[in-house]
């Protein structure tokens, strides 16, 4: 298309093309500032038992505190991190800062605490994985079945029979394993009864309608059924209301995470929030809901 429009159109074309690729050239070299100078925080969202009311862990959500754009959210830096490779060490810092805040929370709260971890496909496929987190398992003497490892079924599908083998090695380790954004990935559900998987965490845009939407509903109430079938636990991402709690409640859903109850935060914030926790039935009153 440049080519029919003349000359000045396709310079002008190459021209905004050098210009994006010396700006991602640019962000490229400040994300390994970044890693450099440890600009990396990582944030944790509570997880909570919908049934006790009680938290049951957090999910690691990693931020960028660039000194150029403020906090930056990882929708705007991983992809570019998968792209150059960067998501390798970022994800090895993400995974051992959460795993290390993992072991403090022990002792802030008396009862045990999971960690989720996001992964990505770059991070899943890498040889050194199993290598890499056996030993910071062994490097903090942490119980490895606290973590728990956030996979998207896009990133586990394309190579089915090496990710049994990887998910099966990761469960020898100890590791709980779940699929994260799970309904988004349009792949066969057979993969449910072949890996090892624990936990299937409903994508926030089947929850985010509900109790409204009937065809939400029917979807989510179907997850629910299908995952206790095959044995695995479910959490409810994107809870951001009460009558979403509510009917997640009645119907049977294990566990929740959402505005509702906390935004991701800063370690500090999280501990405050263990010292004086929440519980669900009785900020949310449970009597709307059935009994169980
Ligand atoms: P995700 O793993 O599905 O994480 C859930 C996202 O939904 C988080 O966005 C969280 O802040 C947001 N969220 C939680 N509750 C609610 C709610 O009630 N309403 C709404 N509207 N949103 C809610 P965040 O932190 O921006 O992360 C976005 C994605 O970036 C994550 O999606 C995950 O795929 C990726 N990510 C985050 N941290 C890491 C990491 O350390 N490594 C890798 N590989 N990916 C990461
Ligand atoms: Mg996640
Ligand atoms: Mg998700
Ligand atoms: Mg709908």
């Amino acid at each position: 298309m440049a080519k029919n429009q003349g000359r000045n159109n396709y310079r002008f074309y190459t021209s905004s093309a050098n210009a994006a690729s010396a700006a991602r050239l640019n962000m490229e070299h400040k994300l390994r500032q970044a890693l450099e100078f440890e600009q990396f925080e990582v944030w944790y969202q509570p997880r909570f038992d919908i049934r006790t009311g009680q938290i049951v862990g957090a999910e690691a959500l990693v931020r960028w505190r660039s000194p150029d754009f403020n906090l930056v959210p990882p929708a705007q830096f991983i992809p570019l991190a998968e792209d150059t490779g960067l998501i390798i060490p970022i994800g090895e810092w993400v995974l051992r800062t959460a795993c290390q805040e993992n072991m403090k929370w022990q002792s802030i709260y008396p009862h045990s605490l999971n960690v989720s971890v996001n992964l990505s496909a770059r991070q899943f496929v890498q040889e050194d994985l199993l290598n890499s987190i056996e030993k910071m398992i062994a490097d903090l003497s942490m119980n490895p079945s606290r973590l728990e490892l956030e996979l998207t079924e896009s990133l586990i599908m394309p190579n089915a029979e090496d990710t049994i083998e990887t998910l099966k090695a990761l469960k020898k380790l100890g590791m709980q394993i779940s699929v994260d954004d799970f309904g988004t990935g349009y792949s066969s559900l057979s993969y449910l009864k072949r890996f090892p998987i624990d936990t299937l965490k409903i994508d926030q845009s089947f929850v985010r309608d509900i109790p409204e939407d009937e065809d939400d509903c029917a979807l989510v109430t179907a997850i629910i059924a299908m995952a206790h079938n095959l044995k695995l636990a479910v959490v409810a991402e994107g809870v951001e209301t009460i009558e979403q709690l509510h009917f997640l409640r009645n119907y049977d859903c294990d566990y929740v995470q959402g505005y509702l109850f906390g935004k991701p935060m800063p370690a500090a914030d999280f501990h405050q929030l263990l010292k004086n926790p929440l519980n669900l039935s009785e900020q949310f009153g449970y009597s709307y809901c059935y009994p169980l």
